[in-house]
Order: C-alpha cells, then sequence, then structure tokens
C-alpha cells in the first residue's frame, strides 16, 4: 500500500504539525491496532505527551465507536525538562514552574475530533493503575523510559491486558547505542513471562498477544 493511500492519513491531514515522537510507520501501525482491538474493549495508551499516538490510535478506535484511555501526568519525562535533550520550552508552565503539555494534548484531538472517543486520565501512570479493575484490549506503552518508570508501566498495565489483546511498547533498540534499553527491557520480559506471544515489530514498535 502506498503510505498516502492509508487510511490513517485519510482521516488526519496534520499529522506532521503535531509535537511528539512518532514515526510514519508505527503512525500507521498505531491506527490498525486501535482499529482490531477497539472491537474487543477499551484500548489505554501511557504516555499522551501532546496526542501524538493518541490520535493514531484515537481514529482508529473511533471507527468501531469504541472508548481510548491516556494516561499521563503531563509534565513531561526526564528528558522533557528544561535542559534536557528534548525540552520543549513552550510547553513550560512559569506560573507552576513545570512542564504542562495537556493544554496542546486537548487541542490536538479537539482538532482531531476525538472528543467522543478519547478519555484522558491526568494521573502519574501508577497511581492510575493502582486500583484499575478494567479489561483493556490494548495497552500502548510510551511512559517514562528510565528502567524505574518502564518496570512501573509493564507490572501495573501487562496484567491489565485481556486475553486476545495487544500489548504494545515503543522505543525498543536492541542495539544499546540506538537508544535506552528500558523498552527493551520489558518487552523481554513480555515474552519471558510465557503469557504474550511475538505478534510483530515495526519500526521501534514491538507488539505482544496476550494469550489464554
Ligand atoms: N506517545 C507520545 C510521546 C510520549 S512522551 C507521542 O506519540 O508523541 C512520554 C510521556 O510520558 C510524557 O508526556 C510524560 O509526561 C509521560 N510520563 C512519564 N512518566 C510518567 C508517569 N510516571 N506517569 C504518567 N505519565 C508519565
Ligand atoms: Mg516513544
Amino acid at each position: 500500500m502506498k503510505q498516502a493511500d492509508h487510511p490513517l492519513w485519510q482521516r488526519l491531514d496534520f499529522f506532521d504539525q503535531i509535537k511528539g515522537f512518532m514515526a510514519r510507520d508505527e503512525a500507521e501501525n498505531l491506527y490498525e491496532l486501535g482499529r482490531d482491538q477497539a472491537r474487543l474493549g477499551p484500548c489505554l495508551e501511557i504516555g499522551g505527551y501532546c496526542g501524538l499516538s493518541t490520535v493514531c490510535i484515537g481514529l482508529g478506535v473511533r471507527e468501531r465507536g469504541g472508548v481510548l484511555f491516556s494516561v499521563d501526568h503531563h509534565q513531561g519525562s526526564e528528558e522533557h525538562q528544561p535542559d534536557e535533550e528534548y525540552h520543549d520550552a513552550s510547553l513550560f508552565d512559569s506560573r507552576t514552574g513545570r512542564m504542562n503539555s495537556f493544554p496542546v494534548f486537548l487541542q490536538t484531538i479537539t482538532r482531531a475530533g476525538l472528543q467522543e472517543t478519547v478519555v484522558p486520565i491526568v494521573a502519574p501512570s501508577g497511581l492510575a493503575a493502582r486500583q484499575w479493575a478494567t479489561p483493556l484490549s490494548l495497552v500502548f506503552i510510551d511512559g517514562g523510559h528510565s528502567f524505574e518508570a518502564a518496570l512501573r508501566d509493564y507490572r501495573g498495565w501487562a496484567p491489565q491486558v485481556m486475553i486476545g489483546g495487544m500489548l504494545a511498547v515503543h522505543d525498543i533498540f536492541t542495539d544499546p547505542s540506538q537508544g535506552g534499553q528500558a523498552p527493551h527491557e520489558i518487552a523481554k520480559m513480555a515474552q519471558a513471562s510465557g503469557l504474550f506471544e511475538p505478534a510483530g515489530m515495526v519500526n521501534t514498535l514491538g507488539l505482544f498477544r496476550r494469550l489464554g
């Protein structure tokens, strides 16, 4: 399929204007995941940031009339803080002295027409997971990339993936010179658990299907 023909690009004409960290092939795959998994139940992402992954998954979910929960405290990961590599000064709120990506996130999902699809959860991932009890058809992990944060997200959310559901992990670099290893480590844990089978890899996006 030529890239322009993909259904995501027929529904999203401002991808390049959204701040974020997602390649086009990964974006297409997230759309397909949302569309295919939403049939089984709600989807959830950790790490909405300015809404880029949210819109890709959400446009797929919308096709099925489904729901996408997007968990993010919107205060940025380590690498988004002032003086760090991925700091964006336009997202810094000088009144609170913190990053705040939530206003831009809301603008993005509104512009994409996802107000009736996306449920933002503005909270730390660990807190949102603590009493979560709804089986999820898709969990997309793209939050903090320290080992501590990635492990917390894996432990908190992987058990919530329903049988037949998908766990998707972003930023998997098998070569340590290409990027941090925390996402790769939790992907290996998913495989070693015996509860998930590998279901494909698109660029740095790893997919794992929950077995029965
Ligand atoms: N998926 C986004 C990028 C996410 S960047 C895209 O497609 O562009 C990582 C996000 O994870 C940041 O917005 C940060 O605020 C959030 N995050 C990091 N640690 C978190 C935690 N413990 N709880 C909730 N959100 C967290
Ligand atoms: Mg990422």
